[in-house]
């Protein structure tokens, strides 16, 4: 019997992280990090988990997007929507008056992410895998069957995709074995927030070297002598052996993985995020001040949509061995392609869910192992790690082949509200997510949910109030 998508429900669920400072960059401050969530229910058991990341305010007008994106799926059956995923994409960004409020970007091209992402997810569980493992036991043909096409063939065409593809498919079982065994190579971000303190900034980054790390990212833009002071405090740290853990060596900073990463004599390699503060040659007057702490790039170092800004920032800092890296706000595959295109960045920063969805990445990892250029996710917030993952696992075994030059971003924050949570080994790498009912590990406690909805949530009526007065007397 076919089963049929019959409705959904959304949740604006927010979590009240600017009390403790958590998160906060140069221009992100104040931040609740928010899921606006959905639920896709079928004719069957089967359904399907999906969010998208805000950090507060709107994050009801995503949900109220969601609604309108989601309508589109009632009534279609589940195994015609999952046949060509790609197709199912193209018609869920296709409705004209909808596409008028983008198109494919802003607010209804985030909501658009969620829905995909839990159809996604649904795929996944209907057939008993994680979702990197759906797509990664896909043929070539089907991968690119899923993928959103449309406005990249001046890039990459469907033939060269299969082409690359193909040429991955032989070794696929061998990459995915291994991986499963040492996991996926993650670095932290969780020591740099602007918010914190030199004691916590240098308390943080010890228990992050000694959990097995060896990349590390600060935020940066607020103030140059605030911004040396702190990358002294984490080079000082990430550059002396004595608080490398029991057993492990410094690492060659010039080994095939880390040249080029300038990185420091442990084989630590330190990276900046400014989160778009900058004008262009502000960027590149600020960055080249800070050649000091030896970063390996620069991350949103201007407006996220500046194609030919990150390529001259790119170029006039390329003497200094300081490279650029975007995407986390980069709202599609077209300016991914340009980005490429332009040769504008050394590292490509996909977010899960401002991309709308899986078929989408799919897009930019493809074009991405085209033009040679390593993927490392965007993550944090919430969700995001728990989405992440299998996306680089997907790229690696798949897509691009490779990984030991690549990082994916882990933060240690709000894990505990998933059912399925990621997770870090002891060498500073993702665990493999392996559950053949967690589909894309984005599902999230019934009780977190009803804790922390948006106004009503007990958390927000009971806790609040009592938990913001503690704070402000504290700090
Ligand atoms: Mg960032």
């Amino acid at each position: 019997m076919s089963v049929i998508i019959t409705g959904f429900e959304t949740h604006d669920v927010r979590f009240p992280t600017s009390l403790t400072g958590d998160g906060t960059d140069a221009m992100n401050t104040d931040c609740d990090y928010s899921s606006a969530y959905v639920t896709l229910f079928t004719s069957s058991d089967l359904v399907g988990h999906g969010m998208t990341f805000t950090i507060g305010r709107g994050n009801d007008i995503v949900c109220s997007a969601i609604k309108e994106v989601a309508a589109r799926l009632k009534g279609k059956e589940v195994e015609e929507l999952f046949s060509s995923m790609g197709k199912t994409w193209d018609y869920l960004c296709a409705d004209p008056q909808l596409r008028w409020i983008g198109p494919e970007k802003g607010v209804i091209h985030i909501a658009l992410g969620a829905v995909n992402n839990a159809l996604w997810d649904m795929f996944a569980r209907s057939r008993k895998k994680p979702l990197w493992k759906l797509v990664v036991d896909f043929t070539p043909e089907e991968l690119v069957n899923a993928t959103a096409f449309r406005y990249i063939t001046d890039a990459i065409t469907k033939e060269e995709a299969l082409a690359l593809l193909k040429e991955k498919a032989a070794s696929k079982v061998g990459r995915e074995s291994h991986v499963r065994e040492v996991g996926y190579p993650a670095y932290v971000t969780s020591a740099g927030w602007l918010g914190y303190s030199d004691e916590k900034v240098a308390r943080l980054t010890k228990e992050a070297v000694a959990a097995g790390f060896n990349h590390f990212k600060m935020k940066v833009g607020a103030s140059r002598d605030s911004d040396l002071k702190r990358g002294k405090i984490i080079r000082s740290i990430i550059d002396d052996p004595q608080w490398l853990p029991a057993g492990h060596k410094p690492r060659d900073p010039n080994g095939p993985d880390l040249v080029g990463k300038n990185a420091g004599p442990t084989g630590s390699v330190l990276m900046i995020d400014a989160n778009q503060v900058w004008d262009v040659p502000e960027a590149i007057e600020y960055v080249k001040s800070l050649e000091e702490i030896k970063p390996w790039f620069i991350e949103e170092p201007t407006a996220p949509d500046d194609i030919l800004g990150h390529a001259a920032i790119r170029k006039a800092l390329k003497p200094y061995r300081i490279g650029v890296a975007t995407g986390e706000h980069a709202h599609n595959r077209i300016l991914f392609k340009q980005l490429f295109q332009a040769e504008a960045i050394d590292v490509c920063q996909i977010d899960s869910c401002r991309l709308a969805g899986v078929s989408e990445v799919l897009s930019v990892l493809l074009m991405a192992a085209k033009f040679g250029v390593p993927v490392c996710p965007h993550a944090g917030g919430v969700g995001l790690c728990e989405y992440v993952i299998h996306l680089s696992l997907i790229d690696y075994i798949s897509i691009s082949g490779s990984m030991e030059r690549n990082v994916l971003e882990f933060v240690d924050h709000l894990h505990e509200h998933f059912i399925n949570p990621c997770s870090i080994n002891g060498n500073g790498r993702y665990n493999v997510p392996s559950s053949p009912n967690e589909g894309y590990s984005i599902e999230m406690h019934k009780k977190s949910i009803e804790r922390f909805e948006w106004p009503h949530g007990s958390y927000w009526v009971n806790e609040h109030a009592a938990e913001k007065a503690k704070c402000l007397s504290e700090h």
